[in-house]
């Protein structure tokens, strides 16, 4: 496998392309665009909502469904104050910036500048945009701060969560209590958090409201490290198994001077984004930084008594942390492609069955003879079985596939004359393009095995 570099792009498709199939097609519109758009801030479209949904469902799957060690919570976007003095993002969740003392007046992040640059810490840094001199760096706090309570007044401030992970923490007794779980075992939750960024930018890949995926893994002490290594593996082969191509995807670990204050070890899991190589995930092993912090700061004891033997201890903490919306964009990048079909070229999404959108198109082909109704019945049992499924009567059937093809519709079912004289129809594949007669009754099993069965991307990869 080609090892990956700093100046790598993905070359296959642009982001501009992203953007504009994510408008034409329903997944993505700029916010409040009928007023001219507020800085990066997007709204999902219904094919946006179902991908993002089932994102998630992928996520809360691996999670619960498949283990029997980790419980779900959905905690308050807003917390005591004190929280987030606990856990550091009072003080500590800053980013340097810098702004333009030339003619542009832009504000930029130092670091990423330096990054860019191939920088070091003692060089001099000019404006990108225009090469005017640059402010010292200042440090921002990039938390969102509003008021609770009919008045903005000294003492009522709170802030929207800048991650899911502290309402975990604080939790931590709660759960304990009810759950009759013990360490090693995690809680998970899947929820919007907010972060004044100074540079959003590159599309969803980073917006000021974002939703992530978070897992607080909690494991006795000596056993951080090997649950560190694991959960690095586990998370890679989710990305894996949903069809990201292995070469496209790659493990990152953080250098001494790049970890935060309270991480003993953390690794990006990365993906070849048009953007560059750039972080999908980040797995940290936090030790104990967090539950002795709220420890201290509630002065409510966190410690785990492991009735066996009659320890007591702080357990160390595992966190896998994700974002939905960058990895709808990394399966977007990665699953577009333009190809040829019968001589013009057709923009296909080859989405894992499972991430589509939509997952079987009903397609009837005249509107006559009773197929348009047969059709709707085949619909209907796709419907009841509870796979999204979309019926299509407008247009000829080539417009029609590539409408679907666009939104990565794995499965085309078109209902012809044939099936008014034998019951059967065509089921067309998004991927190979083969088409298989199958009669009516074995169709809704058909495609839900199919939806189960493991799946790589159609996609070459040139860096495997
Ligand atoms: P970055 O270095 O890109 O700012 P981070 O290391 O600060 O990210 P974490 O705090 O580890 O990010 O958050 C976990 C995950 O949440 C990230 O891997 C990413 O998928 C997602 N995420 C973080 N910030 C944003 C954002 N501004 N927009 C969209 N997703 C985000």
């Amino acid at each position: 496998m080609a090892e990956p570099t700093a100046d790598e792009r993905n070359e296959e498709v642009t982001m501009d392309e992203i953007v504009a199939l994510a408008k034409r097609r329903g997944f993505v519109f700029p916010a409040s665009e009928i007023y001219g758009g507020l800085g990066s801030t997007y709204d999902y479209g219904h094919y946006g909502v179902l991908l993002k949904n089932n994102v998630r469902n992928e996520w809360w799957r691996s999670m619960l469904t498949e283990r029997d060690d980790i419980v779900a919570l959905d905690s308050a976007i807003m917390q005591h104050p004190r929280v987030w003095e606990a856990s550091g993002h009072l003080e500590g969740f800053t980013d340097p910036l810098v702004q333009c003392l030339g003619d542009c007046k832009k504000r930029w992040r130092e670091d990423h500048l330096r990054e860019e640059a191939g920088l070091g810490p003692e060089d001099e840094l000019v404006c990108p945009e225009c090469g005017g001199e640059l402010s010292e760096p200042r440090n921002f706090n990039l938390m969102f701060q509003t008021h609770m309570g009919p008045v903005a007044e000294e003492g009522n401030e709170v802030f929207l969560r800048p991650e899911t992970a502290q309402g975990i923490f604080i939790n931590f007794k709660n759960v304990l209590n009810f759950a009759r779980k013990s360490p090693p075992f995690g809680i998970a939750q899947v929820g919007k958090s907010f972060r004044n960024e100074i540079t959003p930018g590159n599309f969803i890949f980073r917006t000021r409201e974002f939703e992530q995926m978070e897992m607080e893994f909690f494991v006795p002490p000596d056993q951080a490290e090997e649950w560190y290594r694991t959960w690095i593996d586990i998370r890679r082969d989710w990305y894996l198994d949903l069809g990201i191509r292995p070469g496209f995807l790659t493990v990152r670990p953080h250098g001494p001077d790049e970890l935060s204050h309270y991480s003993s070890g953390t690794s990006d899991i990365e993906y070849l984004f048009p953007i560059g190589w750039s972080e999908l995930e980040g797995i940290a092993n936090r030790g104990d930084f967090d539950l002795s912090r709220h420890q201290e700061f509630s002065r409510e004891k966190m410690e785990y008594l492991d009735q066996k033997t009659g320890d007591r201890y702080l357990p160390h903490v595992i966190e896998p942390a994700a974002g939905v919306d960058r990895a709808a964009l990394a399966f977007l990048v990665d699953s577009f492609e333009v190809d040829e079909v019968e001589g013009r070229e057709r923009t296909v999404l080859h989405l894992h069955p499972r991430l589509a959108p939509v997952k079987v198109a009903v397609l009837p082909l005249v509107g006559k003879e009773g197929q348009p109704e047969k059709a709707r019945e085949v619909f209907d049992a796709f419907r009841r079985a509870g796979i999204q499924a979309e019926y299509d009567q407008g247009g000829s059937i080539g417009k029609r596939y590539r409408r679907q093809d666009e939104i990565g519709t794995p499965y085309g079912v078109t209902v012809d004359h044939q099936t008014m004289e034998d019951g059967t129809v065509t089921l067309r594949d998004r991927d190979s393009l083969e088409q298989e007669r199958l009669p009516i009754e074995s169709l809704v099993e058909e495609i839900a095995g199919r939806l189960v069965a493991p799946w790589t991307s159609p996609k070459p990869d040139p860096r495997s």
